[in-house]
């Protein structure tokens, strides 16, 4: 059960920073995800743990030993990749056999290793078969198989889960993440998926522009974020303007354009500042419009909707003036339509107070 650690590790190519100034431990038998979007530098990262790329600056420990410049073959590292290299003449037996018979394993032992590992990724009765006789979950079962064969006790995954439909990836993540558990292995996990990351790991890693923006477990970056791009990141959110009005014991008042208050348990934040609230489409309620003021009763109009199957999603556009999304569970057909003048009833107990950034909000809300 190995542990890993990143020790200001950077990433140059030419002008481009892939990696910048990464610090990171991952512990023996944790599972991890690290999420970004596109060109974050998730996989450059991973290719430094697993010695597939140099690092320009910093160094990688794995178990306590410094393998900065070791080759990838001296590190003990179970690799899967979305698009793996599959021997198509050989028969999966023979392609899962492959790490163990690189490694100089003796018969018996291949023997084990293979069927073992088979057994784990429910591979067995396709031992005989060759790849182009299988569908793509069970070519990524081979993939997996083949990584645990090795012996391996660290696994890194790059989009693994990408080609799969999306049931059959909630199936599998439950499935690796149950094999990682149970042979108490050490598993670094790549992808963009935020919810994916969410149903998968331990801790998740947040990456953007080649930084780490924050690590921490599912929960406390959904209810937690400790950016406005990590609160849009993951799930749903709306991000609604004001000024600090009032700062009491308990929380602070937050006064919107419209003049309407929203007050939050977030305190801390000083009176007159101008803030962003971040709150998620699911702590938002409708209903019908009625011309009173109570604090988080805020008045607008439905201008869209769309039926998910287990909810209504609707966008509300506020008198405030922000557009919010508005998620409720779907028991019965929508009670509101298109045009419906509308209170959004807003929980604002775990909405979370961001200082108005000094470049915009925009920036933010990029997925870059
Ligand atoms: P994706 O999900 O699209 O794979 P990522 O988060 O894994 O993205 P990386 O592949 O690590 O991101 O890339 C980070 C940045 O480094 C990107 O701007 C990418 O274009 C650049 N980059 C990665 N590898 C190289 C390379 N070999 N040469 C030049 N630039 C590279």
């Amino acid at each position: 059960m190995p542990e890993v650690k990143l020790s200001t590790i950077s990433k140059h190519y030419d002008e481009v920073i892939a990696v910048d100034s990464v610090n990171l431990t991952v512990h023996n038998g944790e599972y991890v995800a690290l999420l970004g979007p596109s060109g974050c530098g998730k996989t450059t990262t991973l290719r430094i743990i697993a010695g597939l790329t140099l690092p320009t600056e910093g160094d990688v420990f794995i178990d306590g030993k410094h393998v900065t410049y070791a080759p990838p073959g001296n590190r003990d590292i179970g690799f899967v990749f979305q698009h793996f290299e599959i021997f198509p003449f050989w028969d999966v037996w023979d392609n899962v056999g492959y790490g163990p018979k690189l490694r100089g394993l003796d018969e018996i032992e291949i023997e084990k290793r293979v069927w073992e590992a088979l057994k784990t990724t429910k591979l067995t009765d396709k031992a005989d078969n060759l790849p182009d006789e299988l569908n793509t979950p069970e070519l990524q079962r081979v993939g997996v198989a083949r990584a645990l064969a090795t012996g391996a006790r660290l696994m890194l995954f790059d989009e693994a889960l990408g080609a799969l439909d999306p049931k059959v990836k909630a199936i599998f993540q439950h499935e690796l993440r149950k094999i990682v558990k149970k042979n108490k292995l050490t598993a670094i996990h790549v992808t963009h998926d935020q919810q994916e990351a969410m149903a998968i790991a331990d801790r998740i890693i947040v990456m953007r522009k080649g930084r780490i923006l924050q690590i921490g477990k599912p929960t406390e970056l959904y209810y937690k974020p400790n950016d406005i791009f990590i609160a849009n990141f993951l799930g749903e959110s709306n991000f609604i303007e004001g000024v600090v009005s009032k700062v009491t014991e308990t929380g602070s008042e937050i006064r919107l354009r419209d003049g309407s208050i929203l007050r939050t348990d977030e305190k801390a934040i000083k009176g007159g500042r101008r803030v962003i609230i971040s709150i998620r489409h699911e702590l938002l309620k409708l209903q019908p419009f009625e011309r009173f003021s109570a604090l988080n009763f805020i008045p607008g109009k439905v201008i869209g909707y769309r039926f998910l199957g287990d909810r209504h999603s609707y966008e509300v556009k506020l008198d405030a003036g922000e557009i919010v999304g508005v998620k409720e569970f779907a028991r019965a057909p929508p009670p509101f339509k298109l045009e419906d003048p509308v209170t959004v009833r807003m929980d604002t107990s775990l909405a979370v107070l961001f200082s108005y950034p000094s470049n915009g909000l925009a920036p933010h809300l990029s997925l870059e």
